[in-house]
């Protein structure tokens, strides 16, 4: 039997935004509403993603890392979740340096990514727009959702991450 497809991804944003609660939503379907902000934690989890089965290994980053750190979790990873919080207008500003050193770090490789605005369920706090989200993607060319980790509608949480693995596997 083939060996199933093992593909690394590294989540990154600003502290708070949800990365933590957004990965544990992936893996058990819940939402746990106090996650510790300075754990980095790295979780094995299998899905079917087009009739095939694929094994990611997800490292769930701080947000608080240096330099130095973050580039060694981007060589680390195939492919990377850049999430901010549709609520905190900050974190949004951050994807972009984000992105640069991703960029940096893995050129001459184009980077396998996607874009997640967090938090969609805090509508009456909202600070980014869905259309900044969207016009943000399609300058780094990367899919892009928003999404919450309380709510999940439609289970677009695990539809960001299948995308990325779909992307990863693409290269
Ligand atoms: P991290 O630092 O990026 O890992 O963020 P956490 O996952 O620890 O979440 C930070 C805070 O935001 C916690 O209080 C979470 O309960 C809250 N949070 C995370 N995702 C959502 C979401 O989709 N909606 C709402 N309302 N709160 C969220
Ligand atoms: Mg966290």
């Amino acid at each position: 039997m083939a060996k199933s497809p093992e593909v690394k991804l590294a989540v990154f944003g600003r502290a708070g935004v949800g990365k933590s609660a957004l990965v544990v939503r992936l893996l058990t379907r819940r939402f746990i509403w106090e996650y510790d902000p300075t754990l980095e934690s790295t979780y094995r989890h299998q899905a079917n993603i087009d009739d095939e089965v694929v094994t990611m290994e997800i490292l769930d980053t701080a947000g608080q890392e240096d330099v130095q750190q973050k580039e060694s979790h981007m060589r680390w990873g195939d492919g990377f979740v850049i999430v901010y919080d549709i609520t905190d207008r900050g974190s949004f500003e951050e994807v972009a340096p984000l992105r640069s050193l991703l960029e940096e770090v893995k050129k001459p490789k184009n980077v396998p990514l996607v874009l997640v605005g967090n938090k969609s369920d805090l509508e009456h706090v909202r600070q980014v727009g869905t259309e900044e989200g969207e016009r943000l993607a399609a300058e780094m060319a990367c899919a892009f959702y928003e999404c919450s980790a309380c709510a999940n509608e439609g289970g677009t949480v695990a539809e960001a991450f299948h995308e990325l693995c779909r992307e990863v596997r693409r290269r």
